[in-house]
């Protein structure tokens, strides 16, 4: 079993897309945008260069035919206007008196001249056989007219006007005639030169805007085209960004942003995947963290409730180990050592844990967590209870060796609390939740602890103790506000003058339904839920209430109180103790109070400072159940108090153990030895009563001198005391 559900890493697969046709699409966003208006600006390049070649062609076009071919046609008109205009000179000249002739004879010379500069610069500008041909007969009848003009003028100066007549009309005329057909066969054909330059040049303006037109259309297309392209490749990649982003906002660290074919954009996507990754492997170290413990690296008390955790196979057993006499350890050897024990402990669990499962005693899905301090939770899988005791003889085997740790050898001693989901082999048996199984472990490892014995299985007597216990400490509130407490004072007397030196008060609960409850049963249990401070406070009151009453006659008898560990906790308890002395009016000396080994060893250095404070008030103090816990001679040093209370459990069949008789013996010289007044508790017999005498304890309390009292069996104590 892995309680911890290990987040997966991202894959590292190569996403890079495959390079295809399109391999020249440049994968910069710079790149894609510099084409894209590269080409835009190459094509409206393109158009206007071949718009500004077209507008000059054109332009030459329409100057050659303003120059050549209208100058042409005009010339050939006015040749056309010159043949007519000369055949009317002649009848003038004809018609002309003698005197005048030299003026028509210069008109008429003129516009011959003019009809030859005409002819001449028409031959300088032939395009076509047609004209050539056209122009050669021109020529012709141009010489056959100068031949006949010659004739007829011969004729006018021979005053042979009929002649004149004769030859202007059969031979001029005709020429002229065929001259001005000639001519205008090149008007004509130089109009229809015209139309046919017209017609091109039309076609070359329609090629120019079809040109142009194409070319702009073609612009735009591949702008819209590259832009689509561009904005495609730019937001489709970003989008996809923006999909990885809201995948790794869900926490979902497992897919790779996919490489594109933009650079820029790929920048961004290797930034996620690295920034996906270092966040994965952040979380992987929270959760981590969440759920181990930085000390010994195990599983901590989450990670046993961890969802999933428990997939397979449920276990069904809880194994709670105790490591005992932490707290001591830290506070007397340092925390160097006592971090060095659980990481012992720890390890030698896991060990024997892992040998257990390869050797198929328990399940293979097992796991050692560390819960708090010393304590930690084997939880696992096994047939039956032999197997988990067999697996509790493993650790306690692993346990054996010492710890050394700054020049000191530690002991490591665990007490284990089993707790189990019942019978596997019984159909009927369900596996128990991990929280139940743990709570079962820890009532099995309180009694394994109150018994002094290595490990307890949880049991349902205990289960129904509980629950007894729980509905008896509800009663409790209810049990001091209506007096079914009662105090009970057993005596305690001096074994060299067989007087009584005092008294300790024990708590009675007398419950309506449940008659007599022993302290034994709910002190415990008041203790853990905090309500034992409540008694405490009742027993003091009635504690200086009858020393009070007891102080005319008996002034030099004490009343000890037992005091628990939780009212140690109280910061204000000194205080309160000091104020209740004050206002009973009983001298503080009268008081005195009890505090267990084992509660001052819960947390020594604060217990120190408590206990001086309350020795200020002038309390006498007592530590009770002496030889339980683990105190050293050098710790009691430091305690201000004046009497030691050697546990019943030494002084049982004292008579019959040289063994328990050597440590009574010596627990007595050491409190002597520290001037500590040493009592015996639990003396119920003649036997104990002389063996103790013999060690030399000082007081002795017990069935044999004494029960506790109360009542009227208390006041009939009292009054037979002898007087002081
Ligand atoms: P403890 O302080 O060691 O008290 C002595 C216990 O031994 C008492 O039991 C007493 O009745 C019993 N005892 C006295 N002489 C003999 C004897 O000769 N033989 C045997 N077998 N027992 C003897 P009790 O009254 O049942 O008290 C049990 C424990 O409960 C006490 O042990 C003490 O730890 C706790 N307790 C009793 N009263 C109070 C109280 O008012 N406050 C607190 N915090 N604890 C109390
Ligand atoms: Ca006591
Ligand atoms: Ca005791």
């Amino acid at each position: 079993m892995d309680p911890i559900p290990s987040s997966p890493s991202a894959s590292v697969a190569d996403d890079t897309p495959p390079r295809g046709w399109s391999d020249w699409w440049p994968q910069r966003i710079g790149w894609r945008l510099a084409l894209g208006f590269g080409v835009l600006v190459a094509l409206m390049l393109v158009a206007l260069a071949q718009a500004i070649f077209q507008i000059h062609h054109i332009t030459g076009v329409t100057q050659r035919f303003a120059t050549g071919d209208m100058q042409r046609l005009l010339r050939v008109q006015a040749l056309s206007l010159q043949t007519e205009g000369v055949g009317n000179a002649l009848i003038r000249l004809i018609n002309a008196p003698r005197e005048n002739r030299v003026a028509e004879y210069t008109d008429v010379d003129d516009r011959n001249k003019r009809i030859d500069g005409m002819v001449e610069s028409l031959a300088n500008d032939l395009h076509d056989d047609d004209q050539e041909q056209n122009l050669k007969r021109l020529v012709e009848c141009r010489a056959a007219y100068a031949e006949a003009f010659s004739d007829t003028a011969d004729e006018i100066e021979a005053g042979n006007t009929a002649g004149a007549w004769k030859l202007l009309n059969e031979r001029v005329n005709p020429a002229l005639k065929t001259m001005l057909l000639e001519s205008n066969t090149l008007l004509q054909h130089e109009r229809q030169r015209i139309e046919t330059r017209l017609d091109e040049a039309q076609k070359l303006f329609d090629q120019v805007a079809v040109w142009v037109a194409g070319m702009s259309v073609l612009a735009v297309a591949l702008a819209v085209w590259l832009g689509v392209r561009t904005t495609r490749s730019v937001v489709g990649p970003l989008a996809k960004l923006e999909r990885a982003a809201q995948r790794i906002a869900g926490g979902d660290y497992t897919r790779r942003v996919p490489m594109t074919r933009t650079q820029e954009v790929d920048r961004v996507g290797q930034a996620l995947n690295t920034m996906t990754e270092a966040v994965a492997q952040r979380e992987r170290d929270i959760v981590h963290q969440a759920f181990h413990d930085p000390l010994t690296g195990l599983p901590n008390r989450a990670a046993l409730f961890q969802p999933g955790a428990y997939a397979g196979d449920p276990p069904n057993c809880l194994a709670l180990m105790d490591l005992a006499r932490l707290k001591a350890i830290n506070e007397t050897l340092g925390y160097t050592t006592g971090d060095t024990l659980i990481q012992q402990t720890a390890e030698r669990a896991s060990l024997a844990l892992q040998a257990a499962a390869a050797d198929g005693l328990i399940g293979p899905q097992a796991v050692v967590a560390r819960l708090s301090g010393g304590t930690f939770a084997a939880i696992f899988r096994a047939p039956n209870r032999a197997a988990v005791e067999a697996l509790h003889e493993r650790i306690e085997r692993g346990m054996d060796a010492p710890v050394h740790c700054s020049g000191h050898s530690v002991d490591l001693s665990l007490s284990y609390g089993l707790a189990d989901s019942g019978d596997p082999s019984v159909e009927t048996a369900k596996a128990l939740p991990v929280g139940t199984l743990l709570r079962n472990a820890e009532i099995a490892l309180h009694s394994a602890k109150r018994a002094a014995i290595g490990f307890a299985w949880h049991s349902e007597a205990q289960e129904a103790a509980r629950l007894g216990h729980l509905s008896l400490l509800s009663d409790l509130r209810q049990a001091v506000a209506t007096s079914q407490l009662q105090m009970w004072l057993q005596p305690k007397f001096s074994l060299a003058t067989g007087r009584a030196v005092g008294t300790e008060a024990l708590v009675r609960w007398q419950h309506p339904t449940r008659c007599f409850v022993s302290p034994a049963e709910f002190v415990p249990f008041a203790e853990q839920a905090g309500y034992i401070t409540m008694v405490t406070n009742w027993m003091l009151e009635q504690a200086l209430r009858t020393l009070a009453a007891w102080a005319p006659t008996h002034p030099e008898l004490s009343i000890a109180v037992n005091v628990s560990t939780r009212d140690l906790q109280h910061k204000g308890f000194a205080d309160r103790v000091a104020r209740m002395i004050e206002a009973s009016g009983v001298p503080a000396k009268r008081l005195r109070l009890e505090i267990t080994e084992s509660g001052l060893m819960d947390d020594p250095a604060h217990s120190v400072a408590l206990l001086h404070a309350l020795r200020e008030i002038g309390t006498p103090l007592s530590i009770d159940d002496f030889g339980t816990g683990y105190s050293s001679l050098a710790y009691l040093q430091k305690l201000p108090v004046s009497e030691l209370k050697i546990d019943r459990s030494f002084i049982d069949k004292l008579d019959q153990s040289p063994g328990t008789q050597k440590l009574v013996r010596a627990m007595t010289e050491m409190g002597h030895g520290l001037d500590l007044m040493v009592t015996a508790e639990g003396v119920e017999t003649e036997a104990e009563r002389e063996m103790i005498t013999g060690l030399g304890v000082d007081v002795m309390q017990g069935y044999l001198a004494s029960r506790p009292l109360h009542g009227e069996k208390l006041q009939v104590w009292f009054d037979a005391l002898p007087a002081s």
